[in-house]
């Protein structure tokens, strides 16, 4: 059942994509660009990358930490991705609504579903993806991140992931990057004037 959030402050953006298609590049800059962005740090027991800050991109835990997290209702969602373990912790969340901040979530097409659930019509979603595949591939074996093998297991979750794109409020082809940036902030900036939908008692009071 979803939350009531006629009374809620802030706004929620869902941002899923396949791997590779500059989910974390656009976040990244939409955070530099809106200061009222608050980007919830998901916890993964995926090993970490070069380049990546714990408590920064992730909290990365222990298989052992994450499945006690689920036992003691950490979780606002939480699902297994490319055999690794991802979950949304609810308490920042709530607090980062309660400063009136857009909340970020960076997550796969089943946190969305379960983000969307929670939230209901007062959580908007973008789907990123790239014009085609190759460009995709070209992305993964450019980003030096991933193996031979992972990359293919990539591609064909890419494909899966891809057959849900009817189910997102906005889409984003990450062509040229300063085009893709541009769209996010006016997806972002949009999202208060959405909500207008909340304020229905408001007009009631007329
Ligand atoms: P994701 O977070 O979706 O897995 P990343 O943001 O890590 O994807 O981007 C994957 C790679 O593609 C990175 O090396 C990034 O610098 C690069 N990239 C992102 N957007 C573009 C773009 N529009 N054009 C070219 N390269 C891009
Ligand atoms: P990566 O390992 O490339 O950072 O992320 C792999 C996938 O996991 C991406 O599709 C990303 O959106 C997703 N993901 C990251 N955090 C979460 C989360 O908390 N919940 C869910 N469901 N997916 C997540």
């Amino acid at each position: 059942m979803s939350q009531d959030c006629t009374a809620q402050k802030g706004a929620v953006l869902i941002i899923s994509g396949p791997s590779g298609c500059g989910k974390s590049t656009l976040t990244k800059s939409l955070i530099e660009s809106m200061p009222n962005v608050y980007f919830s740090i998901s916890t993964t027991t995926r090993p970490m990358r070069e380049g990546e800050i714990d408590g920064v991109h992730y909290h990365f835990v222990s298989k052992e930490h994450f499945l006690q997290d689920i036992h003691n209702n950490v979780f606002l969602e939480w699902a297994e991705v490319h055999t690794n373990f991802y979950g949304t912790s609810l308490k920042p969340v709530q607090q980062a609504l309660e400063e009136d901040k857009i909340v970020l979530f960076d997550v796969d097409v089943q946190g969305h579903h379960s983000i969307k659930e929670y939230f209901g019509d007062f959580a908007k979603s973008v789907f990123i993806t790239t014009k085609n595949k190759d460009i995709l591939r070209e992305r993964l074996i450019a980003r030096q991140t991933d193996d031979f093998q992972t990359i293919e297991f990539r591609l064909i979750q890419a494909h899966n992931e891809m057959q849900h794109i009817h189910n997102f409020d906005y889409l984003i082809i990450n062509d040229d990057i300063t085009t893709a940036k541009e769209a996010m902030i006016a997806i972002a900036r949009s999202l208060k004037y959405q909500q207008i939908e909340r304020l229905s008692k408001i007009i009631q009071k007329w």
